[in-house]
């Protein structure tokens, strides 16, 4: 099928090859012109806005980087709300369910389904086609995409309620912004009383403690201290902030995601939001007076 891709970044590019490698003509745009070059060299055809990828295509799909992005393209001027073909908006973005609802009713006016699609399972999950894809919309639209959705991960139908995939987006990645921080202070502590971290982390992955950042982040890229796992700090704190938000706006009282919060805000003032959320041990690192990690997996004091 025909299928518009607007935002084409670390998640974006890698879900459009995919799209792409099962012949599935794609009409393609994003802010980077390099980013639109390289899939016109894999056979995307170009577009020039969102309108003119709206005006091509009955489904455009978008991963874009805040919740200010996705309501530009999708509602914005020139955006796809202003398309002449388009029926379908399926936003892969983490945007919080409040903007998603936003989006969805300024796009019903106009007779367009915005389908909620946030995905998790990172930059490897898009490149192998493994994401967990949490889809919320009518019905018919969903089987409209699911099977384009497929192409790109495990597709699981939340809800037929606007926002409801962003909800349950928010509850994972607050589960695995929790894992990053609470495993990172874990680790800290091990090494300032004398650990081995790679020891640590090989125990925890054969313990009950173990988690999606002992399991992948530790070794792929704390240890060895390259922090390039492929999310940005300023993604992990935008999602901190909506679950927080989110849980605020249920009258819900949090107290691990409040200490969450507070610890990525500290990472984001540390780090910038260009970081690597894996930095996320630095500023804790810092505070302890020690290093975890580096040749060779050990440890400096
Ligand atoms: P990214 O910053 O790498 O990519 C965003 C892309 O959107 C860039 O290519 C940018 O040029 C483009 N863009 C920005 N504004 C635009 C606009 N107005 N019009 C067109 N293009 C525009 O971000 P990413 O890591 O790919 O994340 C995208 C979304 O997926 C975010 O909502 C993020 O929270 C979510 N997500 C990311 C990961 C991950 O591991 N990186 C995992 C799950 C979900």
């Amino acid at each position: 099928m025909d299928i518009g891709f607007i935002g084409l970044g670390k998640m974006g590019l890698p879900m459009a090859r995919r799209l792409i490698e099962v012949k599935h003509q794609l009409i393609v745009f994003d802010t980077r012109q390099e980013a639109i070059d390289q899939l016109v060299k894999l056979g995307a055809q170009a577009a020039t806005s969102p309108k003119d990828v709206a005006d091509r295509t009955e489904t455009v799909m978008a991963s874009l980087p805040s919740l200010k992005a996705s309501l530009e393209v999708a509602t914005g001027k020139d955006g796809v709300i202003e398309g002449k073909k388009v029926k379908r908006f399926v936003d892969l973005s983490t945007v919080g369910s409040q903007m998603a609802v936003k989006i969805h009713d300024i796009l019903q006016k106009r007779n367009i389904v915005q389908i909620d699609s946030p995905v998790s399972g990172g930059v490897t999950g898009a490149e192998k086609g493994t994401l967990a894809v949490m889809v919320s919309g009518p019905k018919a639209d969903y089987e409209a995409v699911k099977p384009a959705l497929d192409v790109i991960g495990k597709v699981f139908l939340i809800s037929t309620k606007p926002g409801a995939g962003q909800t349950m987006k928010l509850a994972n990645n607050f589960l695995s912004a929790t894992a990053m921080v609470a495993t990172s202070e874990a680790v800290v502590m091990g090494v300032k009383s004398g650990l081995d971290p790679k020891v640590m982390i090989d125990v925890i992955n054969a313990g009950s403690g173990m988690n999606t950042a002992s399991r992948d982040k530790f070794p792929r890229s704390v240890l060895p201290r390259s922090f390039d796992f492929g999310f940005a700090t300023g993604l992990m704190v935008k999602d901190v902030r909506l679950a927080v938000e989110e849980m605020r706006s249920l009258g819900l009282s949090m107290e691990v995601a409040e200490a969450v919060g507070r610890l990525w805000e500290a990472v984001i003032r540390d780090q910038g939001p260009e970081s690597d959320f894996t930095a996320a041990i630095k500023p804790i690192e810092k505070a302890a007076g020690v290093v975890v990690g580096g040749k060779g997996g050990v440890m400096g004091k």
